[in-house]
């Protein structure tokens, strides 16, 4: 299992970090989490081949998490796109989001790919999906008046990846995964895009991606990272 970072700023996208989305990459495809900017010209410069995207989480719908969506499927279309592409999301955000793909009229297109949108169970820790090897668990976190989840990636022999989309100091989130949390709000840039393919196992930039979110000691959950985590992911 790879993965890297696509976006990493936070609502305003700045000249080197787009807002934020993450793709997990397997040998049977790959999960696009959240889905900000343009995926598919960031997909490319990681290495990763758009089609293979089998799974898209989008963990709540401001707009910075899922303004790219329709763009995405509509890129699908015009690169032909046969295999069906499932999203995943909270249960109050299917309709919202087919609307969005509507909207743009890539939902349901004569002749298109199928394009299903699934609520996520909501209970702390329920399995979302499979994909190959990875299994995708979600959490509930806490963004305010907006309805989220937090998603964890695991797969066999495999660091375990725990994002936790926007969210204050959350238990649910740290019960995810208490030794990998990986919180937006520690990601100071963006990294600089490496390949990432399947089968190109342990490249710099996995490594360091890896390393940075298995350290305890870079997200302490002391008082004061607590406080700047909390003004942080409250503008998100
Ligand atoms: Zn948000």
């Amino acid at each position: 299992m790879h993965f890297t970072f696509l976006g990493t700023s936070g609502s305003v996208p700045s000249a080197v970090r787009d807002t934020t989305s993450i793709v997990v990459v397997a040998s049977e495809g790959a999960v696009l989490i959240d889905c900000g900017g343009s995926p598919v010209q960031k997909l490319h410069r990681a290495g990763v081949e758009p089609q293979a995207l089998a799974a898209i989480v989008i963990t709540h719908i401001h707009p910075d998490h899922s303004y790219g969506l329709p763009a995405l499927v509509r890129n699908f279309g015009v690169l032909g796109r046969q295999a069906p592409l499932t999203i995943y999301c909270r249960p109050e955000h299917v309709e919202p989001i087919r609307s969005l793909l509507s909207l743009f009229n890539t939902l349901e297109r004569p002749g298109m790919f199928k394009v299903t949108v699934r609520a996520v169970d909501l209970a702390a820790g329920a399995r979302a999906f499979d994909l190959g090897p990875l299994a995708v668990t979600t959490a509930p976190n806490d963004h305010g008046a907006m309805p989220n989840f937090a998603v964890r990636v695991d797969a066999a022999g495999a660091r375990s990846v725990v994002y936790s989309s926007d969210t204050r100091p959350c238990d649910e989130v740290v019960a995810l995964n208490r030794t990998r949390l990986l919180r937006k709000s520690r990601v100071r840039t963006q990294l600089p895009v490496r390949p990432l393919v399947p089968g190109r196992h342990g490249s710099p930039g996995v490594r360091a991606f890896q390393a940075h979110a298995a350290s305890p000691a870079r997200h302490g959950a002391g008082r004061s990272s607590r406080r700047r985590a909390r003004g942080k992911w409250s503008a998100g």
